[in-house]
């Protein structure tokens, strides 16, 4: 595993589970996929030599985020296959080659414009308008490295706040909700997905995720289909992201890919029959795919550092809620915006949508931040 976060962890769960040993490459220690793998080695991604030794020890590499540099990928791809391949990473860790590519590949996507000159910046915002939202073409994640454009006066700050690299200015789209879908490609090519999952961010973070979405069946269908789509044009061998916008009236907008489990696929843990993060694995060392049924509807809430600003969260209180399942990812130091776990609940038996999950996993969140009764060491 190239990374060593909470993806990292949860995918070395579902391998060591399953019987397999799991090496992970970091520049950091004690990381949360280093605290659960069976060996954990650090060294900075630019330190090729210390990348390919990493390689020389495991039968298959596959990697947890996608800012992993190409060269590392590629060092790494010299002793042993890397799942998906290099050039899948290369296409979706930059925005401007992402959406080139499913520009031309015909996958609907918000409308952008490519930032690289003050020229094409004002151009860009005079042909798409205000507010539009400018992005980094690099290293950008949960809203990191965007700044929202709010009129062709405030384009230039807005860029210079961003550190005026390449970027892509994109329409705002006053969309009507946000949903993902995870799909899963394996070696022989076979496609699965587990359908239609729905999203709410907060500060351009994940704040929480419902299975099913509340979308109709021709939503469904084609949000379903456009993953599927994605993961064969790019060849993926292994588990993607595509999240979308919904607009008013189900036109579908692809917002980005992420190729790798998602935190909007978290839930998959704890409701469907596969994991995202068995599914990864099994995708990457060549074995069958899994069943992505989902065994209940379910809603996921995210835990972030915020939660700790007053002391230890109240963890009893949220596990006194007998549906909800508790995900920490064993990171030590909770700072705001930081995602430490995640809280899980399922459905009652016989509901088939994710209403009372929702209403659970929130009250369960509440009643951690009331904090008191917890002390670490109890
Ligand atoms: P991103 O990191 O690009 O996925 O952006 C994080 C979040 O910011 C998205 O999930 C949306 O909630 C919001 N956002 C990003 N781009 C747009 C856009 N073009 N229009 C409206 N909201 C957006």
């Amino acid at each position: 595993m190239l990374g060593s976060g909470q993806l990292g962890r949860m995918f070395a769960i579902a391998a060591r589970r399953m019987g397999y040993r799991v090496h992970t490459f970091s520049p950091d220690e004690d990381t949360p996929t280093g605290q659960v793998a069976d060996l954990e080695i650090q060294g900075s991604y630019d330190d090729l030599d210390a990348v390919r030794r990493f390689a020389s020890g495991v039968s298959v590499v596959t990697f947890e985020f996608e800012n992993v540099p190409a060269a590392t990928a590629q060092a790494a791809a010299e002793q042993a296959p890397v799942r998906p391949d290099g050039a899948v990473l290369h296409t979706t860790q930059h925005r401007i080659r992402e959406k080139t590519f499913l520009t031309k590949a015909g996958f609907p996507l918000t409308p952008f414009r490519t930032v690289e000159t003050s020229q094409d910046l004002a151009q860009a915002v005079q042909e798409l308008g205000c507010p539009s939202i400018l992005k980094t073409a690099d290293f950008g994640y949960d809203g990191k490295g965007q700044a929202r454009v709010q009129s062709a006066e405030h384009a230039e700050a807005a860029w210079t706040s961003i550190g005026r690299t390449p970027a892509v200015l994109e329409q705002f789209i006053a969309f009507e909700r946000e949903v993902s879908v995870l799909a899963a490609r394996g070696g022989d090519g076979v496609c699965v997905d587990w359908g239609v999952i729905e999203n709410g961010h907060r500060d351009h973070i994940l704040d929480v995720s419902r299975a099913p979405a509340r979308v109709d069946l021709r939503v469904e269908a084609q949000a379903r289909e456009i993953a599927r789509a994605v993961l064969e044009e790019l060849h993926v061998i292994g588990v993607l992201c595509v999240e979308f916008f919904v607009e008013p009236g189900g036109r579908l907008l692809i917002n980005e890919l992420a190729p790798r489990p998602h935190n909007s696929g978290h839930l998959t843990v704890d409701a469907s029959a596969t994991s995202q993060f068995e599914q990864q694995l099994r995708a990457v060392c060549g074995l069958p795919l899994g069943s992505t049924a989902l065994l209940r509807p379910a809603a996921m809430a995210n835990l972030l550092g915020d939660l700790w600003a007053e002391g230890e969260p109240d963890w009893l209180a949220a596990c006194a809620f007998s549906e909800v399942k508790l995900h920490l990812y064993g990171k030590l130091a909770p700072r705001p915006g930081r995602k430490m776990g995640h809280l899980t609940a399922l459905a009652p038996a016989g509901r088939t949508d994710a209403e009372t999950a929702l209403e659970t996993v929130l009250q369960a969140r509440g009643a951690l931040a009331r904090h008191g009764t917890f002390v670490r060491g109890d």
